[in-house]
């Protein structure tokens, strides 16, 4: 790839915000459950690792149980993906982050970049990431990577490979951010 100047569209949960540790550290506290990380190998997980009766219930919780805040506000981010954004920054990458929240945690999100130091000018929460045109985009959701591949057959779609998504063809898979980096040489 080329070696600066290129849009990168960065998805955050699961991806650069550890989206499933915060919830199950969050659950376990205050439902005395003592579920961990690595039981998370499907979308939606808590419909089946939890005694929500659906999604809907467990999104009603996630409004309040990060410390009065949602739960997009305190989540940890993963190990090395602050610094290589700042790195591929440096190279002359522009950050594009793309990211799909519920209405009630667009602040916290926005806070939560700040917090973090997120190297970005350019930040959308929606739901249909195609819409943002990007050289390269980063994402762990099936349903995302497909439409983006579609959408984008000219773009690079990585697919940060995780349990709970799966490969399929013209993704570029990347197990990690080193990965991810190395890319870019
Ligand atoms: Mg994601």
């Amino acid at each position: 790839m080329k070696r600066g100047n290129l849009r990168l569209g960065i998805d955050l949960d699961g991806v650069v915000a550890d989206f499933n540790s915060g919830w199950i550290e969050r659950y376990n506290r205050d439902f005395g459950a003592d579920l961990a990380v690595e039981q998370i190998v499907e979308w939606d997980a808590p419909t089946r690792l939890t005694h929500f009766s659906g999604m809907r219930e467990f999104w009603n919780w996630s409004r309040t149980c990060g410390e009065g805040r949602s739960l997009f506000r305190h989540l940890h981010p993963y190990a090395d993906a602050l610094e290589s954004l700042h790195r591929l920054r440096r190279r002359g990458h522009k950050i594009v982050i793309l990211t799909t929240k519920p209405n009630f945690a667009v602040h916290d999100t926005f806070a939560w970049l700040a917090d973090n130091e997120v190297p970005t000018t350019e930040v959308h929460i929606l739901d249909d990431k195609t819409c943002v045109d990007c050289d390269v985009y980063l994402d762990d959701a099936d349903h995302n990577l497909a439409a983006l591949s579609t959408a984008h057959p000219d773009a690079t779609i990585c697919r940060f490979v995780r349990p709970w998504n799966s490969p399929a063809s013209g993704l570029v898979d990347v197990h990690g951010w080193t990965a991810f980096l190395d890319l870019f040489d």
